[in-house]
């Protein structure tokens, strides 16, 4: 099998409210899709999702990044991944999150050719119960209280809080969350590399009584050793999520016994080939592993979801981001079926797809 061509497309999708981190604001996905094409009929999709505060590409960078990871991997074999990840990876470093769409594409040919749903290409079973938590952007006590009751009421098992702010405000913020929600839901937060070791520490210790489950990267990304001194002096579980982007950094905070957690997401990794071998890191080290996403459509959740039945060692699922979208032009995939559950389909590849007559609207470009 030959790659043929490869569309790429900037692929945009407006949020129903702007999403707010403590680093960033987003008003809608800028996302890119690309469509590797075969001559044996196969197409293969893949989708990622640039929050360019956390990663460094943005929509237009990848772009051009995307047209000369085409011209590197045209004309060659789609179902040997790790030599094409190779060939991308050395064109190019760094740019995970516009090779996790390549990556995406090809374990999308290859399981079509398999014949198979990709959780099952990758070993593993559709029978697990995958429940999304639901995020709630960082904004004003009054704004989150009542954005995580909704959520509430929409059924979500579990609520995301993004923080960040600092100490006080963000103890006020979780607060007047639970006074609203009360206890009976899980709570989860999120510093985005927010706060400094000791804001961090003296944030958590006060967050204590209000039952949070972890918490994810509390210090700015480069720093392992503050990471190690806010999770030896937390009271709350504290997951990596910036600082780990690939296996070798995963290797390095566990081998500092950094963190409880891993967060993974496609967009960090480079995609699948090397989201599984974190999980592998992660699973030696005894720790349990999160995926999360960026801002990406029903497209991209679906390749993580596929990922979440492939390996148990995922107990923690942020799985939300197309829920924000004002519209989903995704056919096939996964299939929200309310109070926070997904359900995976049983087509071969993805089982996802944007229908060209959507895809026609995008600007694009062919290799
Ligand atoms: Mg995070």
């Amino acid at each position: 099998m030959k790659i043929t061509e490869i569309e790429i497309y900037k692929l945009n999708i407006a949020l129903r409210e702007p999403f707010v981190i403590s680093i960033g604001k987003y008003e809608s996905a800028t996302n890119i899709l690309i469509k590797i094409k075969t001559d044996e009929n196969h197409v293969g999709f893949g989708e990622c999702s640039p929050l360019v505060n956390l990663v460094g590409e943005t929509q237009e960078t990848e772009y051009e990044v995307a047209k000369k990871l085409s011209a590197v991997i045209k004309g060659k074999n789609p179902l040997a991944i790790e030599d094409r990840l190779a060939d991308l990876e050395k064109a190019i470093p760094g740019n995970t999150t516009i090779k996790s769409a390549f990556d995406m594409a090809l374990y999308d040919i290859a399981s079509k050719e398999a014949g198979m749903p990709l959780y099952k290409f990758l070993g593993g079973s559709n029978s697990r119960e995958i429940l999304t938590d639901m995020t709630v952007s960082i904004d004003t006590p009054n704004k989150m209280s009542a954005d995580a009751l909704k959520f509430k009421e929409e059924g979500f098992p579990s609520i995301k809080l993004k923080l960040g702010g600092g100490y006080p405000e963000d103890v006020e913020r979780v607060k007047a969350v639970r006074s609203v929600i009360g206890y009976d839901l899980p709570l989860r937060i999120d510093a985005n590399q927010g706060w400094d070791t000791i804001t961090a520490i003296k944030v958590l210790k006060a967050l204590e009584k209000y039952d949070i489950d972890h918490c994810e990267e509390p210090v700015p990304k480069w720093n392992n050793k503050a990471l190690k001194t806010v999770k030896d002096n937390s009271p709350i579980a504290i997951m990596a999520d910036e600082s780990v982007f690939d296996h070798k950094d995963a290797f390095r905070v566990v081998a500092m016994e950094a963190c409880d957690y891993i967060n993974i997401k496609l967009s960090k990794s480079g995609g699948i080939n090397c989201a599984l071998k974190i999980i592998a890191i992660s699973e030696g080290a005894g720790l349990k592993t999160q995926v999360g996403c960026m801002l990406e459509s029903r497209l991209g959740l679906t390749a993580l979801t596929h990922l979440v039945a492939a390996r148990n060692n995922i107990v923690h699922f942020d799985i939300d981001s197309s829920l924000m979208h004002s519209e989903d032009p995704v056919v096939g995939g996964i299939k929200y079926v309310g109070n926070g559950e997904w359900k995976l389909p049983e087509t071969p590849g993805l089982g996802a797809e944007i229908p060209q007559d959507f895809l026609d609207k995008m600007e694009m470009t062919v290799i």
